[in-house]
């Protein structure tokens, strides 16, 4: 009778052969009824909707409670049900799952981009607690996308942006490549129709053109494998329209300068097989260099696994060449959704929830912070989160951890825990120091130096990438705000905070300099400018040598690189010590000026290291002395003496040599 529910049962069945399918009939009672008076745009009975959600939950082999949850979808926000009608008529779990996907109610006064911003942060806080909630929430969204035609013109660009800028990158994280190319590719359609209509002719032909070619790659390596004792299957693999269009975008190629429109994927029996089939591909074509990737022994942060090569093919064009498992294949295509399947009733998985551990753990910090997080802030971070690409680190220990690229030493310290982060002072990058701000590569090991007296500054806000950071700063920096006025705290601005942290208190080095709150910094006074006590200074964080110190007006460090590794660095004044500083005179070449010269210095018990005297050939003479003083104050009369001596035109402190 209800040919509709009868075929979902079947799909279900085809994988869940022991399922009990009464709730899914339940739920598909339900819905209908529930939505029977109500229409799509399509002019469709609404129904048909959650129906086509479910179908596509049921297409990526989820469990009952999603599927039946999926058909609810709707229910509590569209019609007169409450979440309490679907507990008590279906169940507690998929009534939480309902909640979960439906959106919050509309509050006057709120603007529409507030209103979805709301909306898509209460989404993703149920699906910290249980990820079938955005599971849910992608195949509605890919239904709507299916059918955007029937939408007036502005709402498909609007749903088609928001598609693009949060629901595709979200499947991407979520490892769920099929839903992501169909979610790109709708989009592109949407968005850029003419282009789509272009690209879409021009694969069609362009496939049609290489098909001679991947058919000999593919016979090629069928018999090669098979010689080999491989078991393997070849595939011809079309690419999505999104990734050919990005491609021709990022790179400013036009369409025909393309090749690699169509890649060969090969699915071997085992792991050891992926390396065995890689061997024999390199051994067949030469390998373009920098295009093989091992996503095996590193996966992706979204658990995507395989190898990838590049290689001049038997019509000598490049072909790309992905090599993995079934099972790594499924995980390509269906993400997390692919860790669901066959796991009947049971909403955690411990090996999961690792995997997706960055994200649920950027979830449930939003959830955290709720009160604080402003909604364009919390979108901020979302699309920051969503968008980058990551890199891998390690921990001195070799412990991986996933950081987005151009992620920081801050960043990672906060990755590893709140207050490592909050105490960060420097950072080693292989053994090396570098700046806080310093971005990392993958493969880096970083070791995080911290100091108690170190703290969170807001000058941080402007480098670090991760939101858990941002967020953590930004907290950091209200409560120290709410401790020193406590009157006004809560309408003052964040930006009063963000000033220079205060100095505290100075600790001993070796050269009679600290920065504030380090202990162990490596510390070197420049050669090029023989900074002396008194002197105003300025630290410079070198790559490897530690911290080396100039005066404030040094050339060099004015010219130096990049001005952010630059660092506050002060004197001890109760240090006492001795410093060689080199100072340089122009004078009239005449007979005994040297020895002039060099008993005003000895007059005031002074150390000269190092004297002599060069003529410049036009009656001139540059003299030059390294002389050993305490303080600028000892230096300053020196020099004042100097130039009182008969003949002297100028004498001066060298600055670089
Ligand atoms: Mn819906």
């Amino acid at each position: 009778m209800e040919e509709n529910l009868n075929k979902l049962q079947e799909t279900i069945k085809s994988y869940l052969p022991e399922a009990d399918l009464d709730p899914v009939r339940k739920a598909y009672l339900f819905a209908k009824e529930a939505h029977k008076d109500q229409k799509r745009l399509s002019g469709q009975p609404y129904f048909s909707h959650p129906l086509a959600v479910a179908n596509i939950l049921a297409s990526l082999n989820l469990d009952v409670t999603t599927i039946t949850a999926g058909l609810l979808h709707d229910t509590i926000e569209d019609t007169e049900v409450t979440v309490l009608d679907v507990e008590e008529e279906i169940g507690r779990l998929v009534a939480g799952l309902v909640e979960g996907v439906s959106n919050v109610t509309h509050v006057a006064r709120q603007t529409r981009e507030r209103r979805r911003i709301e909306n898509l942060r209460k989404v993703l806080l149920a699906t910290a607690k249980d990820t079938r909630v955005i599971l849910i929430k992608l195949a509605d969204r890919l239904h709507n996308m299916r059918t955007l035609e029937h939408l007036p013109l502005n709402n498909r660009y609007r749903i088609a942006h928001e598609t693009l800028e949060v629901y595709a990158p979200l499947a991407h994280r979520l490892g769920m490549g099929k839903m992501k190319g169909e979610l790109e590719d709708l989009c592109l359609k949407y968005l850029h129709p003419e282009v789509y209509c272009d690209l879409k002719k021009k694969i069609n032909e362009a496939i049609r053109q290489r098909e001679v070619h991947i058919d000999l790659t593919k016979r090629i390596l069928d018999e090669k494998l098979e010689k080999a004792g491989i078991k393997a299957e070849v595939f011809g693999r079309p690419k999505h329209f999104m990734s050919i269009y990005k491609k021709m975008i990022d790179q400013g190629k036009s369409f025909d300068e393309i090749y690699d429109l169509v890649g060969i994927r090969i699915i071997t029996d085992d792991l050891k097989n992926c390396y065995g089939a890689l061997g024999i591909i390199h051994a067949l074509w030469t390998p373009i260099p920098g295009r093989f990737k091992d996503y095996i022994a590193v996966p992706k942060s979204n658990m995507y696994q395989a190898l990838h090569t590049t290689v001049i093919g038997p019509a000598s064009s490049p072909i790309e060449v992905q090599i993995k498992t079934g099972a790594m294949d499924q995980i390509a295509e269906d993400g997390v959704a692919a860790h669901f399947r066959y796991k009947e009733g049971s909403g955690a998985d411990k090996e999961l929830d690792e995997k997706l551990s960055y994200l649920k753990k950027t979830f449930l910090e939003w959830q955290q912070n709720l009160d604080s997080v402003d909604p364009a802030e919390f979108m901020e971070n979302l699309k920051i989160d969503l968008f980058t690409k990551e890199i891998f680190v390690f921990t001195p220990k070799g412990e991986i951890k996933v950081l987005p690229a151009g992620a920081t030493p801050v960043d990672f310290a906060y990755q590893i825990h709140t207050e490592i982060g909050d105490c960060c002072l420097g950072a080693k990058i292989n053994g090396r120091i570098v700046p806080l701000r310093h971005k990392l590569s993958s493969g880096d090991m970083i070791e995080i130096l911290t100091s108690s007296k170190a703290h969170p500054s807001g000058d941080w806000l402007n480098f670090v990438k991760t939101s858990k950071a941002k967020g953590r700063i930004r907290q950091y920096l209200r409560e120290k705000l709410l401790e020193t006025e406590p009157s006004q705290a809560k309408e003052a601005p964040i930006q009063r905070e963000e000033k220079k942290p205060q100095i505290k208190k100075r600790e001993i080095s070796s050269s009679g300099i600290s920065v504030s709150g380090v202990t162990n910094l490596v510390l070197n006074l420049a050669r090029c400018c023989n900074p002396l006590p008194g002197d105003e200074i300025i630290g410079y964080i070198t790559i490897g040598r530690g911290v080396s110190v100039h005066r404030l007006n040094c050339p060099n460090v004015l010219n130096l690189s990049d001005p952010q590794r630059r660092i506050e660095v002060f004197w001890q004044p109760e240090k006492e010590g001795t410093y060689e500083v080199e100072i340089s005179a122009l004078t009239h070449n005449r007979v005994g000026l040297l020895k002039d010269m060099l008993e005003v210095i000895s007059a005031t018990r002074t150390i000269i290291n190092e004297a002599d005297a060069k003529t410049t050939g036009d009656g001139l003479a540059k003299c030059h002395f390294r002389i050993v003083v305490n303080h600028l104050d000892r230096l300053k009369p020196i020099i004042a003496q100097l130039e009182k001596v008969e003949g002297v035109l100028e004498v001066h402190r060298t600055r670089s040599k």
